[in-house]
C-alpha cells in the first residue's frame, strides 16, 4: 500500500502529529507514506496569513525537520516521503518555487483550493450559479489544473474534481474537451494525478475524480498515484484495496512515487 497525501495538526484543520499518521500506516501495513500537510501562504505578507488553513512561514522548517527524522527513525520499516501539498495561484507562484527549492523535498502537491477568487468547498458559491452555467464552470477548473501541470512546479496533480466536494451536481456535468485538455497537459508535464478518497468527508461522497476520468486517464497514459487526504490519522489509506481493485480492472498496472523529485513505479497490488 501507498498513500502520498497525509496532513497532521500543524495546518489548523486536521488531528494528530507527524508520528500519529506514521504509526496509522504502519498499524495499516503502508509501505510508502508521503507526508504532505498544507503549505505555508508564502504569497502573504503575513507569518501566519490564514492559520485554519495552512502551518506559518516561521513553521515550515521545522515541519520538514521534523518529518525528515521520521523518515530516518522509521527507515527500516516504512519509506516515508517528505513532500507538501501547496496551492496554485497563477501568476503567483515565485514566492512558492523560491520557499521550497531550499528543502529536500521528494515532491509537491499541486492543488486548485482557491478558484476565481473563492474557496472551492465554499458552498455559497453555487447560490447564484444556475444549472446550465456549471459545464461552463467545470471547465474552467480543469482548464486551471492544466495549467498547475503546465507550470512545471508539481509533481503530483491534487484532487482535480475537487470543485464538486460540496456541490455534488457538478460530479456528472460533462465537461469532455477541457477534462481531456487537462488529462494530456497532466501527462505531458510530467506530473501524475491522484485518486484521492477524500469525497466521503464532503456533500459530494465518493472519490476525486470520477471514474469516467480515471477511464480517460487510462486512455490517455496518465500516471496515477494514491492520496487519502487525511486529515485524521484513522483515514490513512482510507479505500486504498477498493481503489486498487477499480484501477486493475481498468487496466492500469502501476502507481507511481516520487523520491527527490525522481519517479518511480511500484506495482498496483
Ligand atoms: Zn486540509
Ligand atoms: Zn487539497
Amino acid at each position: 500500500m501507498i498513500d502520498l497525501h497525509t496532513h497532521h495538526q500543524r495546518c489548523g484543520h486536521a488531528t494528530g502529529s507527524l508520528r500519529d499518521y506514521v504509526t496509522a500506516a504502519l498499524d495499516r501495513g503502508v509501505r510508502v507514506l508521503g507526508l504532505s500537510d498544507h503549505t505555508p501562504m508564502f504569497a502573504e505578507e503575513e507569518d501566519h496569513a490564514l492559520p485554519r488553513v495552512a502551518m506559518p512561514k516561521s513553521g515550515f522548517p521545522s515541519y520538514i525537520a521534523e518529518a525528515l527524522a521520521l523518515k530516518e527513525e522509521f527507515a527500516g520499516s516504512i519509506e516515508i516521503l517528505v513532500s507538501t501539498e501547496a496551492d496554485f495561484l497563477d501568476g503567483r507562484t515565485d514566492p512558492y518555487t523560491r520557499a521550497l527549492s531550499a528543502y529536500p523535498l521528494d515532491y509537491v502537491i499541486g492543488s486548485v483550493h482557491m478558484f476565481e477568487g473563492r474557496d472551492i468547498f465554499d458552498t455559497t458559491r453555487w447560490e447564484s450559479v444556475a444549472e446550465d452555467e456549471l459545464s461552463a464552470v467545470k471547465s474552467r477548473y480543469f482548464r486551471e489544473i492544466a495549467a498547475c501541470a503546465r507550470s512545471g512546479l508539481f509533481h503530483v496533480m491534487g484532487h482535480v474534481d475537487a470543485l464538486k466536494g460540496n456541490h455534488p451536481a457538478l460530479g456528472a456535468v460533462p465537461a469532455p474537451a477541457a477534462a481531456d485538455e487537462m488529462l494530456r497537459a497532466i501527462r505531458d508535464s510530467g506530473a501524475v494525478m491522484e485518486v484521492n478518497t477524500s469525497g466521503g468527508t464532503k456533500m459530494c461522497g465518493g472519490w476525486y475524480p470520477e471514474f469516467d476520468l480515471l477511464e480517460r486517464a487510462h486512455h490517455f497514459g496518465v500516471p496515477i498515484t494514491f492520496g487519502s487526504d487525511a486529515h485524521v490519522p484513522e483515514r490513512v489509506a482510507d479505500q486504498y484495496p477498493e481503489v486498487a481493485k477499480v484501477l486493475g480492472d481498468i487496466g492500469f498496472r502501476t502507481w507511481t512515487v516520487f523520491r527527490r523529485g525522481a519517479a518511480v513505479t511500484r506495482p498496483l497490488c
